[in-house]
C-alpha cells in the first residue's frame, strides 16, 4: 500500500521533472532560420571599390570569401541555379538562360513565364524542395526555379518574379516571415536584387550608376539588420549574401561578327553572347566548325565532345553542337546588329577563369565565425552548407561539405 509519504515524493519528483524539462526547453537552442540573398552581377572588387558601409559591417561580424567561383557560363540562371542545387550546369540542365531542348522540343528563356515554371527544365533539387519535403517551410522570393514544382514540390510560399516590387517592399517580407506564427513561418527564404547588374550592363562595372545601384542595394541591407535588431531576430538568423557573377566591360571595338565567320541562316544560335550555342542545319556541322576553327581569333570554338571537362558543361543533352566562347570583353553579334544597337557598358557569360566574372560571398549570423576570411571556392558548395545549417539530408550534389565547414563556429560544425 503506498503510504502518504510515498504520494508526496511522487508529487515532488514530478514536479523536479516538470521544472527541469521546462529549464531544457529554455535553454535548447531554436535552430536558425537561413535567409540567402542575391545581389545579381556583384564583383567582389565593388566592396572596395563602392560605398558599401552596411556590407563592411556584416564583414565584420562574418566571413567573407576574397571571391567565389561561379559555373559555366557565367549567367544569371545557371549560377543562381547551381547554388541552390549544388550541381554544375551539365547536372542541373540550366545550361544557359537561352536554350533549346530536342526531347521537349521547346525553348526555354528567362523572359517565357511557361518554360520558367516547367519543371521539366529543372534537374536536381533546389533547398527549398528539400527542404519542403523534410517539412521546413520555405519562402524563395525570386529565386531562379521557385516558380515551378520541381520534383513535384512548390515553395510554400511562391512568388512570380516581379522586377518592380520595390526593395523595401522585400525587406519587409523578411520580417514578416521570421514573425509568422511558428507552424507557418519559413525557414529558409530568399531575396534578390537585380540593379547592380542592370547597370552594370548599361554602364559598365566602373560607372557611376553602378556605383549608385550598388549604394541603393547596401543601404537595403542596412536596413535589413536594423529590422532584424529592432525586432530582436538578429540571434535567430544566419544570412548568405552571394552574387551570381561579376561583370566586364565591353566595347563595339572588340567585337566577332558572326555573319562574317559563317553563313548564320544555316545555322540556329540558341544563345547568342558571350557564349555561342550553335546548332547547325542538317550535315553541315563540321563545314560550320571549320569555318570558325579558321578564324579563331578572339574567341574559342569547340565541337561539344571537345569542350575542356573544368568548364563542367558539356555533358548535357541540351548543349549544342558547336560553341563559341568569346574572349573577356569581346562581344558576338552580327554586322547588322553592331550598326543598330552598336556595343557599350558590360557583360558577363565569359570562361569562369577571369577573375572578372568572380562572384561575392559574405555571411554571418548565429552559426557563422566572426570577422574571418576565406580563400575564394566554388558556389557548387552552397547547397551541402545551406542543407547542413537547416539540419537537412542533402539530395545528392556536385559539392562537399567539407569545403565550407571550417566557416561554422565549432558548436554548428
Ligand atoms: P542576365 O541576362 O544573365 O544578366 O540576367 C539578369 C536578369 O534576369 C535580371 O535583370 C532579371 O530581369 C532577370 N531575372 C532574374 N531573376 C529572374 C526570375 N526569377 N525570373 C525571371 N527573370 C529573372
Ligand atoms: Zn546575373
Ligand atoms: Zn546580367
Amino acid at each position: 500500500m503506498p503510504t502518504k509519504y510515498s504520494y508526496l515524493l511522487y508529487f515532488v519528483l514530478l514536479f523536479i521533472t516538470g521544472f527541469l524539462m521546462s529549464c531544457s526547453e529554455e535553454t535548447e537552442p531554436q535552430k536558425a532560420k537561413l535567409l540567402l540573398i542575391s545581389i545579381d552581377g556583384f564583383h567582389p572588387d565593388y566592396l572596395d571599390r563602392y560605398e558599401t558601409s552596411n556590407l563592411d559591417q556584416l564583414v565584420e561580424t562574418g566571413v567573407l570569401a576574397d571571391f567565389m567561383i561561379p559555373v559555366f557560363p557565367t549567367k544569371t540562371f545557371p549560377n543562381h541555379y547551381s547554388i541552390v542545387t549544388g550541381l554544375y550546369p551539365e547536372n542541373s540542365g540550366l545550361i544557359a538562360n537561352n536554350m533549346y531542348d530536342a526531347e521537349m522540343d521547346a525553348f526555354y528563356s528567362l523572359g517565357n513565364r511557361e518554360a520558367v515554371r516547367n519543371a521539366q527544365w529543372y534537374e536536381g533539387e533546389p533547398i527549398w524542395v528539400t527542404a519542403e519535403k523534410q517539412g521546413l517551410k520555405t519562402a524563395p522570393m525570386f529565386w531562379p526555379g521557385s516558380e515551378a514544382p520541381i520534383g513535384g514540390e512548390f515553395p510554400t510560399y511562391s512568388y512570380p518574379y516581379d522586377d518592380d516590387l520595390p526593395y523595401t517592399a522585400r525587406v519587409d517580407s523578411v520580417i514578416h516571415w521570421m514573425t509568422m506564427e511558428p507552424e507557418l513561418s519559413p525557414g529558409f527564404m530568399t531575396l534578390y536584387f537585380s540593379k547592380v547588374d542592370t547597370y552594370g550592363h548599361r554602364y559598365g562595372p566602373e560607372s557611376d550608376s553602378t556605383a549608385a545601384a550598388v549604394r541603393e542595394v547596401d543601404e537595403q541591407i542596412g536596413y535589413l539588420m536594423s529590422e532584424l535588431e529592432r525586432t530582436d531576430l538578429l540571434n535567430d538568423l544566419n544570412i548568405i549574401i552571394v552574387s551570381d557573377h561579376g561583370m566586364a566591360d565591353v566595347s563595339d571595338e572588340r567585337v566577332i561578327l558572326l555573319d562574317q565567320l559563317i553563313d548564320h541562316e544555316t545555322v540556329e544560335v540558341i544563345d547568342w553572347n558571350p557564349v555561342a550555342m550553335i546548332r547547325p542545319n542538317e550535315g553541315i556541322s563540321a563545314e560550320i566548325y571549320e569555318s570558325l576553327k579558321a578564324n579563331e581569333e578572339n574567341f574559342r570554338v569547340y565541337k561539344k565532345e571537345d569542350l575542356p571537362n573544368r568548364l563542367h558543361f558539356k555533358k548535357h543533352d541540351r548543349v549544342p553542337e558547336i560553341i563559341l566562347i568569346a574572349d573577356l570583353g569581346y562581344s558576338i553579334t552580327t554586322s547588322g546588329r553592331l550598326e543598330q544597337y552598336g556595343v557599350t557598358g558590360g557583360a558577363h557569360g565569359y570562361d569562369n577563369r577571369y577573375p572578372e566574372m568572380h562572384s561575392f560571398f559574405l555571411a554571418a549570423g548565429p552559426s557563422f565565425r566572426q570577422g574571418i576570411t576565406t580563400e575564394g571556392f566554388q558556389n557548387i558548395h552552397l547547397y551541402e552548407l545551406m542543407a547542413h545549417l537547416l539540419d537537412l539530408e542533402p539530395s545528392p550534389n556536385d559539392g562537399r561539405l567539407g569545403s565550407l565547414i571550417h566557416i561554422l563556429e565549432p558548436q554548428f560544425k
